[in-house]
């Protein structure tokens, strides 16, 4: 092998499931320099590879499952990996990310990425081993659920420890927000990925490796990982870690509920009056039954729960985490927890993301309530707010697009669509991904992150916790004492632009990395200093010790998705929020009367991006600057650059 850095694999599989053929490639090095792994190779093998042309469930789209330099190396959280792909959902950039421990396996197994192009003209597997792959006749286990298609993978090979990514008969069916289930219950939930790997008749990748990952320098790696681990030990936020290992994210119930900006009845409003009912205390002291983590995580914000008794009965299964609890419950005005496990329970078994199954849902019900939907509409379906017989059927009917189930299977842009009339306004989505469990009516910069995030309504590429929990002393050292008062203000759009265009950047490094963000970003521990201090002694690119090196790498990663999104025709009129929250104001609750001021903050925004206030493109110098040149030629030709 002459690929040069350590902490890879050093290879990925380029597939091609339409001839049946599995090929071993050597890694690219200006992949890994310039764009570390994760999120930022993957937008360089896309952009490469699919553009404005590609359906998105056609043979020529390509799904990559991908891991980061730090996935499975000694690094706390390192057991994270990422899908990506042209979106199904949104119709642009797409990509997931999820915990457990299939990550660290696919690169012991022998590989950085796993490249899927075309379809495959019978249902197969991926299966991965200490570098050799095969793709496996599926057809037996087509239509099964996802935890039965692991059970069976791992029966087949009599090896308990494969660890497998699964769709369902949602992907299968091809929902447009068909999920990959990993490890059982963890979701490579958002955008769809599952149907893409269902559009290439791909049921599941599986892999188990025994293959060790070089370092290039062993004892400074091991010195740097020290330094950061003991940031977790800081009392700034001890709190925060605990409540997250005593509670996972569903302690996020009660304080989002607290300052008013819960989802409630089809994002109405931000405060719901029985959030104490699906919320952490309760949970914790009736169901849960153990705490969990995923690999190589000394966080473990995960558990496991269990319903001994009644309708919902269920055996161990993984706690709900706090968006799948918003989007069950006050979303649908359902105040009943245990409803709210078995439909994430179903939800995790048949392949479907929780939140845009859980959003649609809330449409429908608004509607119906409305009286745009009638039973007509929805063979016979009462869709009554918190209805958990009729959420629980919809779910079912969803997945195998049975009837009305069909036309949410769409998601709410494209069902609203179908509906027509004023059913638009009542869908809550940006640039077609249905918004996950924040309102921007209650805090300023959540209405920049969605507006801006190349995947759409969600808060997982920049949301900044350092207002949101209030940290002094992490805002005046990022931005200022001068800036420090008004950024802390999650009521007021005074620099949210410099807020999130920062950590834009910073998440593109922690998802090309790949880690998880829970206990590194929220609380802030972790920042570029982070991975100046740790990819340089692991990799041996020394270049990532330089601070403005890592910098201008996020920045890379940032713009590239963004050129991938414009040439698929996003400009600023697309990067905007839903009618509800962009100009409905806030009804009720704590932030009651709030709406977020998005003009102003994307204006300034676009400013430090370097982009064009008027259509959001960025500028030639900017995209040269940060090593984009051959983005900054194809935009030129097709007149989006900035003027
Ligand atoms: S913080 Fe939670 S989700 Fe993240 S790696 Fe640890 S256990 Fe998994």
């Amino acid at each position: 092998m002459t690929f040069p850095y350590k902490g890879y694999a050093g290879y990925y599989l380029d597939v091609d499931l339409t001839k049946g053929k599995v090929h071993k490639k050597e890694l690219e090095k200006e992949w890994a320099r310039l764009y570390l792994g994760g999120t930022g190779v993957s937008a360089r093998i896309l952009w490469d590879r699919t553009g404005p042309e590609t359906n998105p469930l056609s043979p020529e789209n390509v799904l990559i499952a991908g891991t980061g330099p730090l996935t499975g190396a000694m690094f706390s959280p390192s057991g994270r990996m990422m899908f990506a792909s042209k979106g199904p959902l949104t119709g642009v950039w797409a990509e997931s990310h999820v915990g457990g421990f299939l990550g660290p396996e696919i690169k012991y197994a022998g590989f950085d990425f796993v490249l899927l192009n075309g379809r495959s003209e019978k249902p197969v597997y991926l299966f991965l081993r200490d570098g050799k792959a095969e793709l496996i006749d599926a057809e037996h286990i087509w239509g099964k659920e996802t935890n039965e298609t692991t059970l069976m993978i791992r029966e087949e090979h009599r090896d308990p420890d494969i660890k497998t990514a699964a769709i369902g008969p949602a992907g299968e069916n091809q929902v447009l927000y068909g999920s990959i289930i990993v490890d059982f219950y963890r979701a490579a939930g958002r955008t769809g990925m599952g149907a893409v790997l269902g559009s290439k008749n791909v049921k599941a990748i599986a892999a188990s490796g025994s293959l060790g990952i070089e370092i290039h320098d062993y004892e400074k790696y091991m010195a740097a990982n020290d330094v950061e681990m003991e940031r977790l030990k800081d009392p700034l936020w001890k709190d925060s870690l605990a409540s997250l290992r005593k509670y996972g994210t569903t302690d996020l119930v009660a304080i989002i509920n607290e300052i008013g900006r819960l989802p409630t009845k089809n994002h109405w409003t931000g405060y719901y009056e029985h959030a104490d009912d699906i919320g952490p205390e309760l949970i914790a002291e009736k169901y849960r039954i153990a705490q969990e983590a995923c690999y190589g995580c000394e966080v473990g914000c995960k558990y496991i729960i269990r319903v001994k008794d009644g309708k919902y009965a269920t055996d161990p299964i993984g706690g709900p985490e706090y968006e799948t609890i918003m989007a069950f419950g006050s979303n649908c005005l359902n105040s009943n927890i245990e409803a709210v496990f078995h439909l994430g329970k179903r939800c995790d078994l048949l392949g479907l993301d929780t939140i845009s199954c859980g959003k649609t849902i809330s449409f429908a019900m608004e509607l119906w309530e409305r009286g745009i939907l009638t039973a007509k509409d929805t063979d016979g379906l009462d869709l009554s707010w918190g209805n958990v017989e009729a959420m629980a059927e919809l779910v079912e009917k969803i997945a195998r697009k049975d009837g009305f189930g069909a036309l949410l299977a769409k998601g709410t842009r494209k069902a609203a669509e179908e509906i027509g009339g004023d059913a638009w306004r009542y869908a809550v989505h940006v640039k077609g991904l249905e918004a996950s469990g924040q309102d921007p009516r209650a805090h300023q910069s959540m209405g920049l992150t969605y507006a801006t995030n190349v995947r759409g309504a969600d808060h997982l590429r920049s949301i900044s916790c350092v207002e949101e929990l209030g940290y002094p002393e992490v805002a005046a050292s990022r931005f200022g004492e001068d800036k420090a008062d008004a950024i802390l203000d999650i009521m007021s759009p005074e620099h949210k632009g410099l807020l999130i265009w920062d950590m834009e950047d910073l998440y593109s490094i922690v998802d090309s990395a790949v880690i998880c963000k829970y206990g590194t970003m929220w609380p802030p521990m972790f920042y570029y200093d982070t991975f100046v201090n740790v990819i340089a002694p692991l990799t041996g690119m020394e270049e990532w010790a330089d601070p403005k090196f890592v910098r201008q790498a996020g920045e890379r990663i940032s713009h590239l998705r963004r050129a991938y999104n414009h040439r698929l025709g996003v400009t600023r009129k697309e990067e905007t929020l839903p009618p509800r929250l962009l100009s409905e104001p806030m009804p009720t609750g704590p932030s009651k009367g709030g709406l977020p001021d998005l003009d102003m903050m994307l204006d300034e925004y676009y400013d430090f991006r370097g982009c064009d206030r008027e259509t959001g493109y960025p500028r030639d110098e900017k995209l040269r600057e940060v090593g984009l040149d051959f983005v900054a030629d194809d935009l030129a030709k097709r007149g989006m650059l900035a003027k």
